[in-house]
């Protein structure tokens, strides 16, 4: 069980909205894309990381949930 984070690089446009949201798993430079810092981060960051998808303004990010 657990989840990763999938990134439509070709989406992204670098707003920061994703770091705002949960700095410990997305870094966001200042030109740029972004970066996933984990790509299947703890259970405890998944209500930060939910959040980062929602805001996402280009809708790059999503949660993929793993067996
Ligand atoms: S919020 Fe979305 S568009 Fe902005 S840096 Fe994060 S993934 Fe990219």
């Amino acid at each position: 069980m657990g989840f990763r984070i999938a990134v439509d690089r070709d989406l992204c446009q670098g707003h920061g909205v994703c770091e705002s949201e949960a700095p410990d798993v997305f870094e966001v430079p200042k030109h740029g894309t972004v970066e996933v810092l984990d790509e299947a981060p703890p259970e405890a960051q998944r209500a930060a990381v939910l959040n980062a998808v929602k805001y996402c303004p280009t809708h790059a990010l999503s949660l993929v949930e793993e067996d």
